[in-house]
């Protein structure tokens, strides 16, 4: 089989990230292989809201609307939170405006997964492929080592594999400290038919636009789906007084009882407690995050997505992220000029643009939490939670990302690499 470049691209992990990039490489007909630890019949079914700047990023891929296919809406939709005090009698607090065209789309990520993979050779993916290290042959190729003690050689690692990384090891070096942190964030997510609510008086409209309770070191987001008949409920709880931990050992998801859940949030009013009522089994996520990375690149060895940037979900904006990592990375690799001898050059073109702009949204996501957290009584809060919950999406959703293709690329003809 002919190729379009000279090299030859490894991922590693076949999650959103990971498979949205085979895609764009396989079409643009570069040798490309996936390398995914699991089997996709263990995928776990939460649900990921993707905002404008996906939205736009997906589209850019040309992935979009197969994915839009596979999810229950016909187009991506505005869907703006608003903010409602937990506290009696649940106050209206603020109402998110922003961006001339704020459609997002939600869908569940198995339905995500399936969408990419059907787009795929299934030749491409190689699944129970864990890698457990990277190093550089002495050709100066990399190799990835597997759990099943086989190898592959390639010369671009594209390290995709999530929040527990490999590939990040081999970025950072075997030395530096883990960024991997556990800040103290937890989230115990449940479905809940709306019927029950409705029956059981729950008064706040829960059916139109996603809602965020807030209170004092934890709040509760109540998302409809399956056209409204259900609402997927996340509620974090976060110590603030803690200092951030290192990881803690895996699983990091567990069932808790419905009392556990009741007990942290007793201090809640009437609706989001008959709410708590209705979450039979809740599960309890412990959310981990990374300190800011400087470098998402080493030798031929490029991070996307949660690998590089995974950070608290406080602006739904982690996978968006992953999506426009992706975009540039794809732009860069599939530009006619690029080839394996320019290949570092390019990567570094990836290396000024990306970690900035994903850091800032990671640290946003952090404040978002800080902020929802924060809320005490709406004569002591409501005008400043307004104040500052303004403005907080502009930055995520409406960036130019076409912008830090155009300046990658201008850079790379002023160095005489293009
Ligand atoms: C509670 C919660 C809510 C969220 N809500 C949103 C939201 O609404 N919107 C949003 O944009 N983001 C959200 N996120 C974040 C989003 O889920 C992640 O940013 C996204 O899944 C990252 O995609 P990824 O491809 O980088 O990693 P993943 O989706 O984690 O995929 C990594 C893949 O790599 C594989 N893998 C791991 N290790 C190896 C290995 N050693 N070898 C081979 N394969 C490996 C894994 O099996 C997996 O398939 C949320 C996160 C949480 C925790």
């Amino acid at each position: 089989m002919s190729y379009s470049k000279d090299f030859t691209v490894a991922i590693c992990g076949g999650g959103l990230c990971g498979l949205a990039c085979a895609v764009a490489l396989s079409r643009a007909g570069i040798s490309v292989t996936v390398f995914e630890a699991s089997s996709f019949s263990q995928e776990a079914g939460a649900g990921v809201g993707l905002g404008p700047n996906a939205v736009r990023a997906l589209k850019g891929l040309g992935i979009f609307d197969a994915i839009l296919a596979r999810s229950d809406q016909p187009e991506p939709i505005p869907r703006l939170f608003g903010f409602v005090s937990a506290k009696d009698p649940h106050d209206f607090i603020f109402s998110v405006s922003c961006c001339e065209d704020p459609v997002a789309l939600a869908i569940y990520r198995p339905a995500f997964l399936d969408a990419v993979v059907e787009l795929l050779d299934p030749s491409i993916i190689q699944f129970r492929k864990r890698c457990t290290s990277i190093d550089v042959s002495e050709n100066g190729r990399h190799v990835m080592h597997f759990a099943d003690s086989t190898t592959h050689e390639t010369d671009l690692i594209i390290g995709a594999d999530g929040v527990r990384s490999v590939a990040r090891r081999f970025v950072i070096g075997e030395l530096a400290k883990d960024p991997l942190i556990y800040p103290n964030t937890a989230a115990y997510r449940g479905l809940v038919p709306t019927e029950d609510l409705r029956r059981a008086g729950v008064q706040t409209e829960l059916t139109g636009r996603p809602l965020c309770f807030v209170g004092l070191d934890k709040h509760m987001i109540c998302f409809p789906i399956k056209g409204a008949t259900v609402i997927n409920i996340v509620v974090f709880l976060s110590d603030y007084d803690k200092p951030p931990q290192s990881e803690l050992p895996y699983p990091w998801v567990e069932s808790v009882s419905q009392k556990e859940l009741k007990e942290h949030c007793k201090d809640w009013g009437h609706d989001p407690k008959i709410i708590l009522d209705h979450l039979k089994n809740p599960s309890k996520w412990s959310i981990h995050a990374l300190d800011p990375l400087q470098n998402y690149v080493r030798d031929k060895v490029v991070l996307v997505g949660d690998a590089s940037h995974a950070m608290l979900p406080h602006l739904g904006a982690g996978a968006g992220q992953g999506f426009e990592d992706v975009f540039v990375l794809i732009q860069l690799l599939t530009h006619p000029r690029t080839e394996k001898s320019n290949l570092s050059d390019v990567l570094a073109r990836y290396n000024d643009v990306r970690p900035p702009r994903a850091n800032d949204v990671l640290r946003a996501s952090a404040r978002a939490g800080r902020l929802y957290d924060s809320f005490r009584s709406p004569e002591q809060d409501k005008t400043r939670l307004q104040t500052e919950l303004s403005g907080i999406w502009e930055d995520v959703w409406s960036y130019d990302l076409h912008k830090d293709v155009t300046t990658s690329f201008e850079t790379l003809h002023r160095l005489h690499v293009f």
